[in-house]
Formats: C-alpha cells, sequence, structure tokens
C-alpha cells in the first residue's frame, strides 16, 4: 500500500478492533491518491479470514481471492469509462446486499466515480444506506463530496484523503531516483501523487524544467521570441501552471523569502533575474496568464503560441 495511505487504513483498522465498521465510507480524494488501493486494503482485512493483529494474513482463501482481485463478495460498480450511474446499476447493488454472502464472511460493495449517480439512482441507493444490511461495507468514492447528494453524504463515515506532501515527496524520489522532488510537481498535478507519478516518468523532459529554460532563454536571446512561444505553447495545458509558480517565487524572492523555499530554487538565476522587474509588472503578468488560460478555453480559434508570443513582448517592454 502507498506510505500515506498508511495512516488511512489504521483508522480502519482501529475500528475492526473495536466492532465500529461503519456500514458505509466515502473516500473523498482527488484521482490518482490511492482511493481504490485504500478499498481493496480495506475489504481484504474486512473479508479476511484470520486476520492477525488487525492485518489481512495474506494466506487464506478470501486473502488470496482479494489479492486477485475475484472475490466474489467484493462487488465493484462505477467503470472509469461509464459516463453515468444509473438505477439499474444501484438495484443490483440493492439486491446484493440482501443476499448472503457467498464466502460467508461479508459483502463490500465499492463504487467508484459515485459523483457519476443519476438523481434516481442516487435515492435508489439512499435506502439501502438508511437500512444497511449488517454485514455490507459500502464504500463510496468521490473526488469532492459537493458533487454528491447532501443526503448520501450524511449517511456515510466521511475520509478526506490528502496526504502528507512530504511522505508523497520521498515515496516520489524512491520511485524515480530524483534525489530532489519540487513541491511545484505535485501542485500541478493537483496533489495527486499517482499523477504527478506518471509525470516523472514521461521520457521526455519534464515540461516544468522546458518552460523555465525558455523562459531564461528569452531573457538571453529575445530575438527568439517565436522560437521560445512555440515552446511554451507545445507544453500546454502545464506551461501556463508553470509559468505562474516562476512568477509568483520571482515575486516572493522580492519579498525576502528564502530562495531555498521557494517551488523553483533550482532556477536560482532565472528568478534572480524575474525579481528586477518591478513587482507590478510581475503581477500584471500573472493575471495576463490567467486570461490567456481563459482565452484559450473559450476560443478554440485562438492560436497559443500567438497568445505567448505577446505575453513574451509585453512582458519584456516592461523592463
Ligand atoms: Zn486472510
Amino acid at each position: 500500500m502507498f506510505p500515506w495511505l498508511t495512516d488511512y487504513f489504521s483508522r480502519f483498522q482501529q475500528a475492526y478492533a473495536q466492532h465500529k465498521i461503519p456500514h458505509a465510507l466515502l473516500l473523498i480524494g482527488v484521482d490518482g491518491v490511492g482511493k481504490s488501493a485504500l478499498s481493496e486494503e480495506i475489504s481484504r482485512l474486512f473479508l479476511c479470514e484470520q486476520s492477525l493483529h488487525n492485518q489481512p494474513c495474506g494466506v487464506c482463501h478470501s486473502c488470496r481471492l482479494t489479492q486477485n482481485k475475484s472475490h466474489p463478495d467484493v462487488h465493484i460498480y462505477g467503470a472509469d469509462d461509464a459516463r453515468s450511474i444509473g438505477v439499474d446499476v444501484v438495484r443490483e447493488l440493492n439486491g446484493m446486499v440482501t443476499k448472503s454472502a457467498q464466502l460467508g464472511r461479508g459483502k463490500v460493495a465499492i463504487m467508484h466515480h459515485a459523483e457519476r449517480m443519476t438523481e434516481s439512482a442516487a435515492n435508489a441507493l439512499l435506502k439501502t444506506l438508511e437500512e444497511p444490511s449488517g454485514n455490507t461495507l459500502i464504500i463510496l468514492m468521490v473526488d469532492s463530496s459537493m458533487k454528491l447528494l447532501p443526503t448520501i453524504v450524511s449517511r456515510c463515515q466521511q475520509w478526506h484523503i490528502q496526504p502528507r506532501q512530504d511522505i508523497v515527496l520521498s515515496w516520489l524520489a524512491n520511485e524515480t531516483n530524483v534525489s530532489v522532488i519540487e513541491p511545484a510537481i505535485l501542485r500541478v498535478n493537483h496533489g495527486s501523487p499517482l499523477k504527478a507519478l506518471a509525470y516523472l516518468e514521461q521520457k521526455e523532459t519534464p515540461s516544468h524544467q522546458v518552460v523555465a529554460k525558455a523562459l531564461g532563454q528569452y531573457f538571453h536571446e529575445p530575438w527568439q521570441i517565436q522560437l521560445v512561444a512555440k515552446t511554451l505553447s507545445d507544453g500546454l495545458p502545464e506551461s501556463i501552471d508553470w509559468l505562474m509558480f516562476i512568477l509568483m517565487d520571482a515575486m516572493k524572492l522580492q519579498q525576502h523569502v528564502n530562495i531555498e523555499l521557494l517551488q523553483f530554487a533550482h532556477e536560482q538565476q532565472l528568478l534572480k533575474q524575474l525579481s528586477k522587474f518591478a513587482p507590478d509588472v510581475l503581477s500584471d503578468s500573472i493575471t495576463h496568464l490567467v486570461e490567456m488560460r481563459q482565452s484559450l478555453a473559450e476560443m478554440p480559434s485562438a492560436i497559443p503560441a500567438f497568445l505567448f508570443a505577446e505575453w513574451l513582448e509585453k512582458f519584456l517592454s516592461k523592463e
């Protein structure tokens, strides 16, 4: 299991030890935070035939089946590619809850993307959540509880999965053999450890390095503006985030924040150069980037390289 999930799993182990397992759990967290992995580990312990010290034994029939993802009492709903979860799916879940467990220990219903339930599906689930069956654990997963009916949310025990940054950064460093991982990598991936890993494992140079290099090149060779603009537009959508992080770092540097604490601490030369601009030039530039992102989202005809060139030109004209 991923190291940042340990605390959450311990919470379940505690409930298990005290025979206070909730009927329904709502795991709330961004995509790629490990909700599926956590729900699998919980199922393993919940269904294990001979758990030891509140850990699944790993060798019993049930453990082997959960390991192979073929346990007849673990029911999964809400496929990644399904756009909505209809009432028929929830009726199937409700039917399963009333039946007895095939292996006798209990049953687990895991629903991915619970926010995709239609209104009638959610209402159908509500009844089951109101009158839970003793041996069924229902685990719902969402990226935000705002997207669920409040009546559903209130009938579940809510767990917000928010990994500790230091744990994730050292895990990422370990997985990728990169000695220092900048916190910005996690931020631009919306705090998702698994997405951050996929980002770092891309074959090409990571885009935050490309963006920093391109911007640095522009200050040395402003006549390369078209080339730099093209590089930035090739790096969309992240390149806008990276530019904002870099500019915000430069502003922090102006406020005498220790450079080692900045997201782009490894780009000291670039940050020092940027910090020579007036603070309002930097903040205007950030605002301009926000507007650019909006234009790109709303106007399919907008040419990104052209917008970046305009942004770069405006920037340097204020030196
Ligand atoms: Zn077992």
